[in-house]
């Protein structure tokens, strides 16, 4: 009972500042209720491997606020976007990759409505499946 109450309030927390969603995979990721082994974190963004890469290097950087997509992103979102592209630089350095490119997905290309950024580095990137 006390454990769930725990929940309760840890859930209302975060949604408060991340303005999570119930039904949403990366918010989930955010939460911790899906164990995904992150790769980088700090306050306002994630990086993890993505679970069915296109390419040798394939990371996404998803901010901790839930933002739908490229296309709902607002001022208030300034510093979430700044960080996505600071952790890319970081992630970039930290994986010593020369070639990389940064790929946002929109409308019918994009399969997880929570902005995230792909990082994708390697000769062979399957581009038709991303
Ligand atoms: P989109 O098509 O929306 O641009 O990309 C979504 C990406 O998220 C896909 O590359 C997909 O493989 C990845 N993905 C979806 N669900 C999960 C998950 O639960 N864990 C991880 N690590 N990646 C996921
Ligand atoms: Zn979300």
């Amino acid at each position: 009972m006390v454990a769930k109450a725990k929940w309760f309030l840890k859930e209302a927390q975060l949604r408060i500042k991340y303005m999570t969603s119930i039904d949403c995979i990366f918010c989930k990721i955010v939460k911790r209720e899906i164990k995904s082994p992150l790769v980088f974190e700090n306050e306002k963004v994630v990086a993890f491997d993505d679970i069915n890469p296109v390419a040798d290097t394939h990371i996404l950087i998803v901010p901790k606020k839930h933002i739908d997509s490229v296309e709902t992103i607002g001022e208030e979102n300034g510093k979430d976007i700044l960080e996505m592209f600071k952790t890319s630089k970081l992630l970039v350095s930290k994986n010593k990759l020369s070639a990389y490119r940064l790929t946002f997905n929109g409308g019918k290309y994009q399969h997880v409505s929570h902005l995230h950024m792909h990082l994708l580095a390697g000769d062979k990137i399957q581009w038709n499946k991303l």
